[in-house]
């Protein structure tokens, strides 16, 4: 494959672009100075080196001049000492988390699926950090008195595959409900159907904040 059919097929990939879109993109890198061209790549490259995936919620930070446990990489909102430990909220995607940190509605802890349960789907499991998020649950149910899991926030977004999503996880959830009585809410239907998190603005998602059930 040339360099050209190549390029249009990797951003054909791109969450949200067709392959016109793509293909506009490919020849849009054409009309660039070499001098461009070789920062863009090099963006690319070193994107992976100075972001990291943090441990506990899931979510990709820079990681800056920072030292980082590279074994077990802790962001700066997990490792925030004024956050408040006993409220987890779970979001989609990364994006979503910033949209409620721009919010500034919220100040608990995050998880981050990586993704969404289609509905009618064979491996629930596969498709979000099931495994991360029922170990992350057991860390903040076990951790010492006065500290404990208050309430989890199923924040996904309003649209079918969002609420299926919700409703698989509150499955998981039954369980440890039921051993360590947390609330389980959902955000307040301010967001209209439809609503992708990171395209609410703050206003809103502070009162479905407020309004969760
Ligand atoms: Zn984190």
């Amino acid at each position: 494959m040339d360099p050209l059919s190549k390029l249009e097929e990797i951003f054909r990939h791109f969450p949200g672009i067709g392959p016109r879109q793509a293909k506009r993109f490919a020849y849009f890198l054409l009309t660039k100075s070499d001098a461009d061209l070789a920062e863009f790549s090099k963006s690319i490259l070193e994107l992976k080196k100075s972001v990291s995936m943090c441990s506990l919620c899931q979510r990709f930070f820079p990681i800056g001049n920072k030292v980082v446990n590279v074994a077990a990489p802790i962001c700066s909102i997990c490792s925030d000492p004024n956050r408040d430990t006993d409220t987890l909220m779970i979001v989609g995607r990364d994006i979503d988390l910033q949209a409620v940190e721009r919010s500034r509605a919220y100040n608990g802890l995050y998880f981050v699926l990586g993704g969404s349960v289609p509905i009618f789907d064979e491996a629930p499991d596969q498709k979000i950090r099931q495994k991360e998020l029922m170990a992350r649950l057991e860390q903040m149910t076990s951790q010492e008195e006065g500290h404990r899991l208050k309430e989890v926030i199923l924040a996904t977004s309003v649209n079918p595959e969002g609420e299926h999503t919700a409703s698989y996880i509150a499955g998981l959830l039954k369980p440890l409900v039921s051993t360590h009585g947390f609330r389980v809410s959902t955000l307040g239907r301010g967001l209209s159907t439809g609503t992708e998190l990171e395209y609410s603005d703050s206003e809103t998602l502070k009162s479905a904040l407020q309004n969760r059930r």
